[in-house]
């Protein structure tokens, strides 16, 4: 049976220039960046080329890209660290569709003294950027705001956003966990103070992420421990990991410009396709502000769980907007926070495509989906 992995927002896999790339540092190049001696300083200068290949890839300079183990770290640091640094006054502010990486910091800070606004999106998912403005008019803060949403993959107009957030003297965290490889990003344009990245949503492995600071951010260590990364996190470097997602930027900077437009093409054809053959289907989210690799589709009437179920006995992996939690299958925070109404929630389905996806995948799912949801719909109880 045909296979086919459209779930890349939670996961990509690992390119195999990445896996070649990394394989020395399991084998030979064993030692410890921060050695003074040869095994080290032969495995340190790797370190500074992966640091160089991803501050590329976001136009940073290289002194201010920090590698973490994911991108939840990633998120904790900025937020935490950057309000342990402003002080007890300081505000937090976000949106309600962040993902739990940020929105639990923040709420976990907000338990501790902050105030914390949470902002609302319309149907389509999209900001109300005059919510924002009025909200960073309150007093110093610390602005963590998405690139892309994992889920819809709209994407938010960052430019504006740190206009906005930098003329009220904020401090501006963007998580573009999503965004990173998929959407040219360029921090000297982009005035971001902090920026996450996770190296398994852009074909590096899993544990290794990074956070991109701005000289002269004012943020307190998350890890605390040895010197490493400047000072900023502590723990001996994942060196293979490191030169993996170095390389996996690299990869990133070369094929964004060919391949996220043709990655776009086959999602739109997935998208219209489905539209077209599935009565009662609508796309969530804005579609002209969007991640090229994503649509999320509700089929009305079902639940995505059972899609899920039966798209992955046809051997196609994708990916449910619902939590399922002690039992009821709630529609997720996102899905709700755009007020979906309760026959389409429940359906809401999400395809995620990569640069490995091709066409003869896209045709396999057009033709294997419909009679799924014919299906499903003839033993749905809403119909
Ligand atoms: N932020 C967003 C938008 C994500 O989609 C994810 C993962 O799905 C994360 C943060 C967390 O990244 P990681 O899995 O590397 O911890």
């Amino acid at each position: 049976m045909r296979q086919v992995y459209l779930d890349n927002n939670a996961t990509t896999r690992v390119a195999p220039e990445v896996v070649e790339a990394m394989l020395p540092f399991f084998q030979d190049l064993w030692g410890n960046p921060s050695s003074m001696h040869g095994f080290g300083g032969r495995v340190a200068r790797y370190v500074d080329e992966a640091r160089g290949r991803l501050a590329d890839l976001l136009h940073a300079d290289p002194s201010e890209i920090v590698f973490t183990s994911c991108g939840t770290e990633s998120d904790n640091m900025a937020v935490r660290g950057a309000a342990e640094a402003a002080g007890p006054a300081v505000r937090i502010i976000t949106t309600r569709v962040e993902h739990v990486a940020v929105l639990s910091p923040c709420r976990h800070l907000k338990e501790h003294g902050h105030e914390l606004t949470e902002l609302n999106v319309d149907a389509e998912g999209r900001l109300d950027l005059d919510a924002l403005r009025e909200a960073v008019a309150g007093g110093p803060a610390v602005v963590s705001i998405m690139w892309a949403n994992n889920e819809t993959g709209v994407v938010f107009p960052l430019s504006e956003i740190a206009g906005i957030v930098k003329a009220a003297g904020g401090v501006l965290h963007a998580d573009a966990v999503q965004a990173v490889g998929k959407l040219p990003i360029d921090v000297s344009r982009v005035p971001v103070d902090m920026l996450s990245i996770s190296g398994h949503k852009l074909h590096a492995p899993k544990g290794i992420g990074a956070l991109y600071v701005r000289r002269g951010t004012k943020l307190k260590p998350f890890l605390l421990g040895g010197h490493q990364e400047n000072g900023r996190r502590g723990g001996t470097e994942n060196v293979p990991y490191i030169v993996g997602l170095g390389r996996a930027a690299e990869l990133a900077a070369h094929t964004i410009d060919t391949e996220m437009p043709r990655v776009a093409g086959l999602r739109d054809r997935l998208e219209e396709g489905l539209l077209k053959t599935c009565p009662d289907t609508r796309v969530n989210g804005d579609r002209r502000h969007r991640l090229p690799n994503t649509t999320n589709i509700s089929f009305q009437y079902v639940e995505g769980e059972a899609i899920l179920y039966h798209l992955s006995d046809a051997g196609i992996a994708a990916s449910s907007g619902s939590a399922c939690t002690s039992g009821s299958l709630e529609p997720s925070h996102v899905i709700r926070a755009m007020g979906v109404p309760f026959t389409a929630a429940h359906g809401s389905t999400r395809f995620s495509l990569s640069r490995y996806t091709d066409e003869a995948d896209i045709a396999y799912v057009l033709e294997q989906t419909p009679p799924i949801i014919e299906r499903l719909r003839a033993l749905s109880p809403f119909v």
